[in-house]
């Protein structure tokens, strides 16, 4: 079957739109129609071969849709069903039965490599398979093949199909990390990181937890207005001088807990520096390099009795994370459809630009089969 897609052909270059071949499902794998796909910060270094996929490669991983077909195996959905996709797991391994999935010990090789479990791709392009499965889906497209375990169905027809995709990685990242990995009391006093849509889904969910203080840093003075909509008690920017003075004039022991989401060593030190007796500081920001590093002073850590933790798209199990964001949602405590613009997916180079420039904060990208 034909179907339109953004190509990464190159590192650092626009993507390309192109017409490819994609499979029939295969028996334990799903077809989608893409109705919107968000673009997140992953695609990116992906494309940059930071993850390093072999390029050309078809990248998206935040895809939301309606199933089109499924192979003989698979059973949890059908033909018609709306649905959210997410990473890819094993179900087999330790983390898995944990419920904590995103921890899975084949995660790389189920979302990095750009190839099915056997080494074969589901997309060519004039019978030269190229790569696909990234995230174990590849939804910048109008069509993704993926399985069963990574897509959660959307039983309201009400919500909007066209920007759920972000549930199944950045929102649930800053939402979760929050709420499950950090799982910060109520009451507690929580410092965020940056202010993109993994740290702004974290503000929301700071708010759900009932946290008392929510704190954020950001430079864009847009995206610190935004978060004081969502429920920030305080905004810092950070170009107005030493950030660590300025979480201690708000809290003067330091602060209970810590999310970091810019992967820069600076700022995870200054969060390091931010945290009070016991803190904990999450870490869900890819660093800038492969390398990157940080030093921490031993004495200072254990003293303090300081943690930090290491977060992979905040210990969300799927089936029950995403549809208790939907819950939020619909409630009016989730309300992410702010954070986001939709954009062609023909656009999406100047999607790419515009998020870039922070004028905006999430963009979705729309085949453009979708907008005739
Ligand atoms: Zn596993
Ligand atoms: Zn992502």
């Amino acid at each position: 079957m034909k179907i339109q897609a953004a190509v990464a052909r190159a590192a650092h270059q626009d993507f390309t739109i192109e017409e490819l071949d994609i499979e029939q499902p295969r028996a334990d794998e799903v077809l989608i129609e893409i109705h919107g796909v968000g673009l997140c910060h992953t695609d990116l270094i992906a494309r940059d071969q930071f993850i390093p996929i072999p390029l050309p490669a078809v990248l998206g991983h935040e895809g939301a849709g309606v199933v089109l077909a499924t192979g003989s195996h698979v059973t949890k959905v059908k033909a018609g069903d709306r649905v959210v996709m997410s990473f890819a797991s094993c179900g087999e391994c330790a983390r898995c039965h944990e419920g904590l999935p995103s921890y899975c010990a084949s995660f790389p090789a189920l979302n990095y490599t750009g190839r099915r479990h056997d080494g074969s791709s589901g997309i060519s392009v004039a019978d030269v398979p190229i790569s696909a499965s990234f995230f174990g889906q590849s939804s910048f497209a109008s069509h993704a093949l993926t399985r069963e375990r990574n897509v959660v169905k959307v039983d309201d027809p009400q919500l909007p199909l066209e920007i759920l995709g972000p549930l199944g990685c950045g929102l649930q990242t800053g939402a979760g990390a929050v709420i499950r990995s950090l799982a910060c009391p109520p009451s507690s006093s929580l410092c965020v990181l940056g202010g993109g849509p993994v740290g702004l889904a974290a503000v929301m969910g700071a708010a759900i937890a009932g946290c008392k203080s929510i704190i954020l840093v950001e430079p864009i003075a847009a995206r610190r207005e935004m978060a004081r909509s969502l429920g920030a008690t305080h905004v810092i920017d950070p170009a107005a001088g030493p950030v660590g003075e300025a979480i201690r004039a708000i809290t003067p022991s330091g602060v209970d807990f810590a999310l970091e989401t810019s992967g820069r060593e600076e700022v995870v030190l200054a969060a390091l520096g931010a945290l009070g007796a016991h803190g904990l500081l999450g870490l869900v920001g890819v660093p800038p390099r492969p390398e990157s590093a940080i030093s921490v002073n031993l004495a200072s850590l254990i003293t303090f009795g300081h943690r930090i933790h290491g977060i992979i798209e905040g210990d969300s199990d799927l089936d029950g994370f995403i549809p208790e964001l939907l819950d939020h949602f619909r409630a009016g405590r989730f309300p992410f459809d702010k954070l986001v613009k939709t954009y062609p997916l023909s656009q999406i180079n100047e999607a790419i630009a515009a998020q870039l420039r922070g004028d905006c904060i999430k963009a979705v990208l729309v085949p453009d089969t979708r907008q005739q």
